[in-house]
């Protein structure tokens, strides 16, 4: 099976910010999960790179389009290698395989009879790249995003019968998993309730974008042209890219995960598009929240941006990671806050799971000669076992419906109830008795078990992490084997050995 997951394009008017960051490894975390889980799976993010908007800021800074968004692009396909995201594709919307897809897409939209050429009057958000419906008093009115004065525009634009598609769509964003979360859905059903609008697909004055065939000076709306990026993501290193090409490859996404913001172009624009062109609409549509931090909406006039690039060369990836999925649940508003970002990690990473991990290798080092303990005596009623097993069913449920925080904290919860076991059955006393000896054995065999399992788990949330916890266990997980199979309790290899521990994670400092 095919899974395919994207980020939203990130338009390249600027470098990434937190907000991208979290969309990015909540995306990778899922296709990290989903590949483990045996799916084929292809993990596209990339940029959005035409428009006014960056027409503008390539002019303010004095530079040709082209040369603003080779900069930007180079910046965001670094910054995803330099967290670690597995990404498959890294579309941009400036290749000549795009381009020539827009072409062949629109030739679709064309011979269904849903473009006309008609005349676009309204108010205009360059920054949302969008008309606003409602202003009255407009030459004052800002948009309620970006604060800054709206433009009036009356322009000839060819339009999308959108229209056209309105018992389509209405049956679509009513399916039960096709829009989430549920408040976000009910947002959409609502707009569209109200009955929608034809939208113009082309600009006349915007040169960067690229040329609608048979219009001398039209160039696509920059929404029509960044949705294909999906498309033609899939037909990227190929040579013989085309629609039917990607159609083939893989299309339609399993998931787009995107900022509340941009919903409704994913939800209700995107399908309408798609159907027009024969093509099947994409399976589910993720609205998640805004991040602020301390509480407040982070901007340049507050001067309260949090650099993510800085969070990463401070803190490591896993922190940073571990943050973003388990303090926030994906759909809602989300809240950075120093000090607890510094208590969540040392209370979660550093002494729940990585002293459970140490303390214990250091007792079975100390007592068994360097190595796991020889456990052949498995006890009927193994509570460890028992937890680990449910774990493992609860953790898997609960990433397919993409519960990340709860997938984080089944993981973490394993490791509380397995530190509570060591402390409940206290082997340092034990081993003191000269024949409780096997028990010793069977409970610090019991507790390595579980850390390897909690380390697996692991695998897609911190990939560095659980590769630190698998080294230091002495390298039990296999690539080539299924990582489910490998999930079945018992698979630590009795009397192999334990390599020296060293802390898997540094504990933080307040600033
Ligand atoms: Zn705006």
């Amino acid at each position: 099976m095919t899974f395919v997951i994207t980020t939203p394009l990130y338009y390249v008017n600027d470098k990434p910010h937190l907000g991208s960051v979290y969309t990015t490894i909540i995306c990778d975390s899922i296709a990290r999960y989903k590949r483990l889980a045996g799916e084929d799976v292809i993990f596209i993010t990339g940029v959005d790179e035409h428009g006014l908007k960056i027409q503008r800021t390539a002019n303010e800074k004095g530079i040709e389009p082209k040369s603003h968004c080779d900069e930007i692009s180079e910046i965001f396909n670094i910054n995803w290698k330099d967290w670690n995201i597995s990404f498959d594709k890294f579309i941009r919307t400036t290749s000549k395989y795009h381009e020539s897809i827009v072409n062949e897409f629109y030739e679709r939209v064309k011979a269904s009879d849903d473009i006309y050429m008609g005349v676009q009057k309204g108010w205009y958000c360059v920054g949302c790249e969008e008309f606003k419906d409602n202003p009255e008093n407009s030459s004052t009115y800002k948009c309620p995003i970006h604060q800054k004065n709206l433009e009036w525009k009356n322009e000839e634009n060819l339009f999308f019968r959108l229209s056209k598609y309105q018992k389509e769509i209405e049956k679509i964003i009513n399916e039960p998993s096709f829009i989430e979360p549920v408040e976000r859905k009910n947002e959409i059903i609502n707009f569209v309730s109200r009955g929608l609008k034809d939208f113009s697909i082309s600009r006349t004055n915007v040169s960067w974008g690229i040329p609608v065939p048979g219009y001398d000076n039209h160039t696509f709306y920059v929404w029509f042209d960044a949705l294909l990026g999906y498309v033609s993501a899939i037909s990227s290193d190929t040579t013989n890219y085309s629609l039917e090409y990607s159609i083939n490859g893989g299309w339609p996404a399993d998931v787009h995960l995107i900022g509340k913001d941009i919903l409704r172009f994913h939800a209700v624009y995107w399908p309408a598009m798609l159907i027009s062109a024969g093509l099947k609409v994409p399976k589910k549509v993720f609205g998640h929240g805004f991040l602020t931090r301390e509480g407040q909406k982070m901007g340049k006039s507050l001067g309260n941006i949090l650099d993510p690039n800085l969070l990463l060369s401070k803190y490591g990836n896993d922190p940073v990671r571990w943050y973003l999925i388990k303090d926030i649940t994906l759909g809602n508003d989300g809240d950075f806050q120093d000090r607890r970002f510094v208590d969540i990690i040392n209370n979660d990473l550093a002494n729940t799971i990585g002293n459970l991990l140490n303390r214990t290798s250091s007792m079975s080092r100390k007592w068994f000669d360097n190595k796991v303990p020889n456990n052949n005596n498995t006890s009927s009623a193994n509570k460890l076992e028992y937890l680990a097993k449910t774990t493992i069913e609860n953790y898997i449920k609960k990433f397919n419906s993409y519960k990340l925080d709860q997938v984080a904290n089944e993981v973490l919860n394993l490791a509380i109830n397995t530190n509570l076991y060591l402390n409940e059955n206290q082997p340092w006393l034990l081993i003191k008795e000269n024949d409780k000896l096997p028990v010793v054995k069977e409970i610090i065999y019991n507790v390595l078990e579980s850390t390897r399992i909690i380390g697996l788990l692991l695998l897609p949330l911190l990939p560095e992490l659980s590769s630190k916890i698998n080294v230091q266990l002495g390298s039990t997980y296999q690539k080539d084997l299924p990582w489910e199979q490998q999930l079945k309790w018992g698979l630590l290899i009795s009397n192999s050995n334990l390599p020296k521990p060293s802390p898997i994670i540094n504990k933080l400092e307040y600033e």
